[in-house]
């Protein structure tokens, strides 16, 4: 078989009118080792791309162009590609022979374009991608920047459920936290706006004209009290959710600081004082999924077998608030996961005298976005999504070591979020 066949194979070339036989050598550029392989491209029928004429076309040499290939082994790969030049007589004009490798006026195989838009959706900084298809991280940030038109806002649409969430914003931006929303139904992201701040988020909003912004039925969202007011104002046939996770975590803060304000009410030495410290993690646990039958020594525990529901029970007994704040965490975090409005409810009530100033006031939060809450029992949808989103929002940028410029950043979320799955 001829080397051309190997070669089109090994590399993955599909154009047929490359013919490599001229060989392969390698050399040395700016202390990297390249592969380099001479090609011609030549085609057997030609058509004048001017005229359209397939006659009277003359022959006049070749021209030579470098072209960036995908790497083989450790080596990357340049082709030396002699582009065949001709003439046509018919309409007295030049032109060139071009491939389906690379673009025209571009140096860069459509290969490694597609292969560096593939390590862009990938928790990787530009300056692994780019040392790792042996271009500059310019070039990177010139793809992206193509993308950016991809990735506008269509103003004449939106979903019928939305989830709202924010995050940490880049250094250049003009608030120091940005808005992210999202489609909660397919949780692809609508858009990332840079400012937080009321009066940015409405004229952002305002853009969507009223019968678009009327046909949102859910917005799902934090506590955060100016969302509230947005979208009573903006989206008036829209049901406000609060996510059911933040409530959770707000009786979870609440339930830990109460227990180390009892700690800190004894002595480091104090037995009481380690149990509370040392078992954490037990009283976070659900207790119905506490081990009752399995008992052990424990340390904090002299001279006595317990399980884990004692260590629990025993820690617990030195303070009636932090004991009663302790039931109403568990009742109520159950009462979420069971979807029991009617028992959150009545929960809410009866302990709301009985447990500490701290949880108190988280009731009291409660109280007042109540009929939020209550869609949270009602409607399926939560901030789940767009928290994992987040996340990976922090990876992105841990692993850039900080993002400066916002619209890069803004580009690299869509790529990574949106573009794989389309
Ligand atoms: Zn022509």
């Amino acid at each position: 078989m001829s080397n051309n066949y190997f070669i089109t194979n090994l590399l993955n070339i599909k154009d047929e009118n490359l013919n490599f036989s001229d060989g392969i050598y390698h050399k040395v550029i700016k202390g990297v080792t390249y592969t380099i392989l001479t090609a011609k491209l030549e085609y057997s029928d030609q058509v004048c791309p001017h005229c359209g004429s397939n006659h009277n076309l003359i022959k006049y040499g070749f021209k030579s162009s470098t072209v960036r290939c995908s790497r083989s082994g450790d080596h990357p790969v340049l082709i030396d590609l002699k582009k065949k030049k001709m003439f046509c007589k018919s309409c007295n004009k030049y032109f060139l022979l071009e491939s389906n490798i690379v673009d025209k006026y571009c140096n860069i195989s459509n290969q490694v374009k597609r292969h560096v838009l593939s390590s862009l959706t990938k928790k990787l900084s530009m300056k692994d991608i780019s040392a790792d298809n042996y271009i500059s991280t310019t070039t990177v940030s010139r793809f992206m920047a193509k993308l950016d038109n991809v990735f506008k806002v269509d103003f004449s649409y939106l979903p019928e459920h939305l989830s709202f969430d924010e995050f940490k914003s880049t250094k250049d931006a003009k608030g120091a936290m940005s808005f992210i929303y999202l489609n909660s139904d397919n949780h692809k992201v609508i858009d990332i706006i840079e400012n937080l701040q009321l009066y940015f988020l409405k004229r952002y909003f305002l853009c969507f004209p009223r019968y678009v912004r009327d046909k949102v039925k859910t917005v799902c969202i934090d506590m955060y009290s100016p969302y509230i007011s947005l979208i009573k104002e903006l989206f008036v046939n829209a049901e406000i959710i609060i996510d059911r996770f933040h409530i959770v975590k707000l009786f979870t803060n609440s339930f830990n600081h109460t227990r180390i304000d009892t700690m800190k009410e004894y002595s480091t030495s104090n037995i009481k004082y380690k149990r509370l410290k040392k078992y954490w993690k037990h009283f976070l646990k659900p207790y119905k999924l506490l081990d009752p039958i399995h008992f052990f020594k424990r340390v904090h525990f002299p001279g006595k077998f317990v399980s884990d529901e004692d260590i629990v029970d025993i820690s617990l007994d030195v303070d009636k608030a932090l004991k009663n704040t302790y039931y109403c965490y568990q009742c109520l975090r159950e009462d979420i996961e069971k979807k029991d409005f009617e028992s959150f409810k009545f929960h809410l009530n009866y302990f709301k005298d009985k447990v500490s100033d701290r949880m108190r006031t988280s009731i009291d939060t409660c109280y007042y976005y109540l009929d939020f809450i209550k869609n949270s029992f009602i409607y399926d949808y939560s901030n789940g999504p767009i928290e994992g989103i987040n996340n990976f929002i922090k990876v992105l940028k841990r692993i850039a070591f900080g993002y400066r410029n916002f619209a890069n950043f803004r580009t690299r979320i869509f790529i990574t979020r949106n573009l794989l799955t389309n």
